[in-house]
């Protein structure tokens, strides 16, 4: 501080390395990468057919990202006397649902394509499984100006960490608890109460079932679950993965309907580690639609961000009671 504006700028040394927060017991992924290396903005959409890295023929496409959190080769971290840090190894990457750039979401894409989304993000399992660095792999996506989203050509994203994502240790854990303590899968008996329960299912199919949990966190959420119990996505059969393509589309297709523009939401893969026995773990598809059953958008502001705890406006009752209508009416055809 106090001296001239150049000279108070840190160097632009590339840093990217995991630290770990001692406190919350977690580890945050540091990248300067987009500062370090100025990106030159290039005119056209960088995911369109006969962009520079995406070439003709394909329909799905796997990219790496260009400016990964996580890479196979990362620098030497940080050195501290206190802190503990890790290099970033990984691998980020950047699904490209569908070659048409106005494709929109994937109930639009149809269940043909879905499927085909989905080999490719069964076989990225099936890859990096064998990869000794790698210990968990996120397949996500995100959509929706209102939460960020610039580029609208439909893609999903994968992130392969050498650390398991805080949100599945803590499933893991719970869920290893109750096995220990009731001998079922945890997931097994909500899936068992939310059918019978009927009021929060959204969509049920002969191997999936859609619902929004009694526990719901955001206004929108869904989980999508297998009838099998499974834990790693390589393990879900042919079959079930067209019957998944079709509930995608379909409870896709009713979230985006519930009000009369898309709903910004998150998707989420949460099956088990690529290492180690995870047998009481079952794995499931999580959906975060944003809009409020008012139609305007929950944030996460103070109470969720700062306490870690959500504030649910209205029941997951009506907002599962609002999507199955949604659905049934505009969905099935
Ligand atoms: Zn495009
Ligand atoms: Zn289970
Ligand atoms: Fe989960």
């Amino acid at each position: 501080m106090g001296q001239e504006g150049e000279e108070s700028k840190p160097p632009r040394r590339l840093v990217q390395e995991l630290r770990w927060d001692p406190i919350l017991g977690e580890w945050v992924m540091v990248s300067n990468l987009r500062e370090a290396r100025p990106w030159r903005p290039r005119s056209g959409c960088p995911f369109c057919p006969g962009a520079p890295e995406t070439g003709y023929g394909w329909d799905v496409l796997v990219l790496d990202n260009k400016f990964p959190m996580l890479v196979q080769d990362p620098p030497e971290p940080t050195r501290h006397s206190f802190y503990r840090v890790a290099p970033a190894r990984g691998k980020c990457l950047v699904v490209v649902e569908s070659p048409r750039h106005d494709a929109g979401d994937l109930d639009e894409l149809g269940a043909n394509q879905v499927y085909k989304v989905m080999k490719t993000i069964q076989s990225l399992v099936e890859k990096y499984k064998e990869e000794e660095w790698a210990i968990y792999l996120l397949y996500f996506r995100n959509k929706g100006e209102e939460i960020g989203v610039s580029l609208t050509h439909p893609h999903a994203q994968v992130y392969v960490t050498p650390f398991i994502p805080s949100k599945i240790l803590r499933e893991l854990e719970n869920s290893r608890r109750y096995y220990e303590k009731n001998s079922e899968c945890l997931f097994c008996r909500i899936l068992r109460v939310e059918e019978s329960d009927k009021v929060r299912v959204v969509y049920s199919s002969r191997r999936w079932l859609a619902f929004i949990p009694f526990f719901a966190h955001w206004p929108f959420e869904v989980h999508i679950y297998p009838r099998r119990h499974v834990q790693l996505f390589t393990e879900v059969s042919d079959e079930e993965l067209e019957d998944l393509a079709s509930v995608l589309v379909k409870v896709l297709c009713g979230l985006n309907r519930v009000f009369n523009k898309p709903m910004p939401h998150m998707m989420v893969l949460h099956q088990a580690p690529l290492k180690g026995r995870h047998e009481d773990y079952h794995l499931h598809f999580e959906i975060y639609g944003a809009y409020r059953v008012s139609g305007r958008l929950k944030y996460a502001a103070g109470m969720e961000m700062g306490g870690g705890n959500f504030t649910y406006d209205s029941t997951p009752e009506q907002a599962a009671h609002m999507l199955r209508a949604s659905l049934q009416k505009k969905c099935i055809s």
